[in-house]
């Protein structure tokens, strides 16, 4: 990072669909410190680990610089006149359908209007879709059967409002942590406010919950649609409301009606006592705000299941008011904004569809579009399939890792390499979609890119850039507008900056509009360039309308102004095939995505830093599997090999992997390429918490932990897994045969010269082996090999690389063992402050701590960004009756 004048913005945070303002300053010695804005009306102020150690992901090791094709730098001319010419040519020859783009959560509402633009008013196909087809689709779904538009009702202050929370399928905890400290600090000036954990894990999110329902994967429906029922039974339905502002009731109850409280309980799983506690809660509190995410809409009956939750507010009148309302929380920093602009391929732009012939008419209009698509394009699955296939025979992919994070995600792989003409715009050099890609092109990064995002509660917040673009990298609606030029399309595609494309994306939603569409930005239709850098968050619609709750009023975008009921209907409980488990999978607290920023932080690796399947104690006795021991995950698409989580917040015949892990991170443990690619009917979106593998306990001949200043070539290795550490990294890994001569093996792996002094200690009896060596007296390579899982520990090894660290002893270091002064902090627990588990242990047992406030007090734990209070509390409960002794 070059020296640079030092400066402070006001931006939003790049992971969570919460938005959060961030005050990013940069110093003149190229440091970034990054702090919470107290004036952003998501955050106030917090930000959760990730958005904390922003500063700590901005190197520019493995940036993307410069185009390349083939694998070789070339011009930005050269680069941008192929990419041209191929699209062109390729329609030319088979048509537009045969060209597509895939999006990204990532990218900003600017870059993605200029994207959807072109393919859908220029190069005359529908086929632009998103990764957030992945995410909330099934939402995007429900929400237009029920209101008629593409609109979340409330905002976050009704959670604090609310007297009864319900997460759906939604570990806030971990993937939406200021949401969740909001909730919480609501929660403790009101403790008799309730929330309800609907999940089959007991995740973190448990903790601030008075009631936790395990429900069986998909049995969501059958939950909502009984409470329809017993909200009619008892007399709670707003049979007002329902008479003016809807339709469908009937048709609804009908089905609901047959769903009694012993048969919601076979359906879902849990306990009838449980599932009536719940109904109870609902019945009695009218300030109820129902949350859900990617466990409602990462399914094949998502839509059904956002449909069923929806109409239980719609019954009660509980929508649109303080404190109520279905609640849909985006995974991405601007799936909404590519909702707004159209980036879902069923969609055309601004909140208008391919199937109203006028609002066809108009964007063409507007767009001065010589090709408008007539239909919609493929959604994300079909669109691979469709490459697979050959029909999509040009691919432009952008910000996005769809080898990694597709269902079937070998197919996926295979697919593009069998592509033509593969365009990838990263900021990463080496990715696993990336390696699949004829032109790479280096896009803009956080800090260095300029435009709008827009959170869960429809708040549009600016990114701003306060980073020089390093290398050749340009921003995305840059790129995109020089390939629309070379293609002909020059006058649509002249924009200077992404202020005047931020005024044509207001200025389309306001067109012909008249309050015929939620989504209207006709009060920022105007802005100059000096009013779009100064702009302050702001939610949509902003015109007439007030904008901080949707339908108070019982207006709805139907064609009646009428919402809508829908008449679901539960599935069959599926049950796994005999010997299968189900696999769910999600993120874990401090790793985004597939890992190309979150990754480069020693600190979020810290806390999680190889990838896992988290097993009930009873299966994993069940199939012998070690303590810290490998198990394969398997099924006909493909096997993953990661380490054992045994704990018991999983339930028994389930099993959890997270996301994140990519062939950059870890030798098998891309977790998709076990999801069968079955999509929710209405909205496409596949089912990626609901697979059946097989899962089998793996004993290597081998365990082996190191710490090396250097990344190493791992290829050849049957298990290893990779983590930042400051420093150098740190690895896991093992072997399924013992290579005997150690010493050669551990040269050859590690690219260690002959005549390098490689200190080892064997011990025979034990078949332990470690290795270390040292430079100028520091430690640059250790090495411990074990038959059973390596003991040492890791935060102490990873330590040494610590320049602040005092050295310890070679004869330290090659045993592997601190001295008594050095005591084991543990694994990471609280990420700001490096405080390990066993410090915390150590805190309740020994000092006496019994609160997470009183660990904070003595440990500073959990004390700054607070995305580890939950697990704070979690050990001090599992040693407090040690404490009490
Ligand atoms: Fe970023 Fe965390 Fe806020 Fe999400 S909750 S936007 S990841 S700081």
């Amino acid at each position: 990072m070059n020296a640079q004048a030092p400066r402070t913005v006001k931006t939003t945070c790049p992971y969570c669909g919460v938005g959060c303002g961030v005050l990013a300053s940069r110093q003149t010695d190229g440091s970034v410190t990054i702090k919470g804005d107290p004036e952003h009306p998501a955050n106030f102020g917090r930000l959760c680990s990730k958005g904390s150690a922003l500063g700590e992901t901005l190197s520019l090791e493995g940036r993307l610089l410069y185009p390349q094709i083939g694998g070789v730098r070339a011009s930005w001319e050269d680069a941008l006149d192929l990419v041209a010419t191929k699209f062109g040519a390729v329609i030319a020859e088979h048509g537009p359908d045969a060209v597509a783009i895939y999006g990204s959560g990532q990218l900003l509402t600017e870059d993605y209007y200029v994207a959807n633009k072109l393919m859908k008013g220029f190069l005359g196909s529908g086929n632009m879709d998103t990764n957030s087809r992945l995410c909330m689709a099934s939402s995007v779904a429900g929400h237009k059967r029920a209101f008629g538009s593409d609109t979340v009702p409330g905002c976050y202050e009704d959670l604090e409002l609310a007297d009864l929370v319900v997460l759906v399928g939604s570990n806030l905890a971990w993937c939406h942590p200021v949401i969740y400290q909001r909730i919480a600090a609501a929660k403790l000036a009101r403790p008799e406010m309730k929330v309800v954990l609907i999940d089959p894990r007991r995740t973190m999110s448990a903790d601030l919950a008075d009631l936790h329902l395990p429900i069986a994967a998909d049995g969501d429906v059958a939950l909502f649609t009984g409470l329809l029922a017993a909200l009619a039974t008892a007399g709670k339905v707003d049979a007002d409301y329902v008479a003016r502002h809807t339709n469908g009731f009937v048709e609804a109850l009908e089905i609901a009606e047959g769903w009694t409280l012993e048969r919601v309980a076979a359906a879902t799983g849990l306990a009838a006592s449980d599932v009536q506690a719940f109904y109870d809660l609902f019945l009695a509190n009218e300030k109820v705000v129902t949350v859900y995410s990617q466990g409602v809409n990462q399914s094949a009956t998502g839509t059904d299941k956002v449909n069923a939750i929806i109409n239980c507010h719609l019954a009660t009148g509980r929508i649109g008011r303080a404190g109520m309302g279905p609640f849909s929380v985006t995974g991405q920093p601007n799936a909404m904004g590519g909702r707004e602009v159209g980036g879902l391929a069923n969609m055309l732009a601004a909140h208008m569809d391919f199937g109203d012939a006028a609002a066809r008419d108009r964007v063409a209009r507007f767009w001065q579009a010589p090709r408008l698509a007539d239909k919609p394009g493929l959604k994300a699955v079909e669109l691979f399939e469709a490459i697979e296939a050959g029909r999509i025979k040009a691919v432009w992919i952008m910000a996005t890792n769809p080898v990694d994070s597709l269902p079937e995600a070998d197919r996926a792989r295979k697919a593009l390499k069998s592509c033509d003409f593969v365009v990838v715009s990263d900021i990463s050099i080496q990715t696993d979609t990336g390696a699949c890609a004829d032109v790479l092109l280096p896009a803009a990064g956080w800090g260095e890119k300029d435009g709008t995002v827009t959170n869960s509660e429809r708040r549009i917040s600016r990114q701003r850039a306060y980073l020089d673009l390093p290398g050749a990298a340009k921003p995305d609606w840059w790129i995109t507008c020089e390939v629309a030029k070379r293609m002909g399309f020059g006058a649509g595609f002249g924009f200077e900056n992404p202020a005047e494309i931020f005024a044509e994306h207001a200025a389309l939603s306001a067109f012909e509009n008249e309050g015929s569409r939620d989504f209207d930005l006709s009060g920022l239709t105007g802005l100059s360039a000096a009013d779009y850098e100064a702009l302050v968050p702001v939610q949509w619609p902003v015109g007439d309308v007030p904008a901080k709750r949707m339908f108070g009023g019982g207006q709805f975008y139907t064609p009646d102004g009428k919402a809508r009921f829908v008449a679901v209907t539960p599935p069959e409980p599926r049950r796994p095939k005999p010997g299968h488990f189900i696999l769910n999978t999600g993120r874990v607290r401090d790793h985004w995505h597939t890992m190309t920023r979150t990754g480069k932080a020693a600190r979020l690796s810290a806390h999680m830093a190889e990838p896992f399947a988290e097993l009930h104690p009873d299966d994993a006795a069940r199939l012998k599997v070690a303590p810290a021991g490998l198990v394969r995950l398997e099924n006909d698409l493909g096997a993953v090999l990661v380490r054992a989580l045994v704990t018991d917040r999983q339930q028994r015949g389930h099993v959890f992997v997270p996301m994140h892990w990519t062939d950059q991170f870890a030798a098998n443990a891309r977790v998709d390429a076990l999801v069968t690619a079955r999509t929710d009917p209405h909205s496409g979106q596949p089912a990626l918490k609901m697979a059946e593998v097989r899962v089998r306990a793996v004993k290597p001949a081998w365990y082996g932990f190191a710490i090396a200043r250097q990344r190493p070539e791992l290829s050849g290795l049957d298990y290893w897994a990779l983590a930042e550490a400051h420093g150098g990294v740190r690895l896991e890994l093992t072997g399924m045969d013992d290579p005997g001569d150690w010493e050669a093996f551990v040269r050859q792996v590690f690219d260690i010269a002959d005549d390098a002094a490689l200190l080892s200690v064997h011990d025979s009896r034990s078949g332990r082996h470690n290795f270390a060596l040292f430079e100028n007296g520091e430690v640059v390579f250790a090495l411990f090999v074990s038959p059973e899982p390596v003991a040492v520990s890791r935060q102490w090894a990873v330590s040494q690389f610590a320049e602040d660290h005092p050295p310890a002893t070679r004869a330290a270091i090659l045993a592997g063992r601190p001295g008594a002064d050095m005591p084991d902090v543990g694994a990471i627990v609280c990420s700001c402050f490096s405080v390990g588990v066993n410090s915390i242990a150590a805190a309740v047992t020994e000092g006496g701590c019994l609160s997470v406030e009183q660990v904070g007090a003595a440990l500073k734990a959990g004390t700054n960004c607070g995305s580890c209070r939950s697990e704070i509390k979690g050990i001090i409960d599992a040693h407090r009756l040690e404490a009490a002794e």
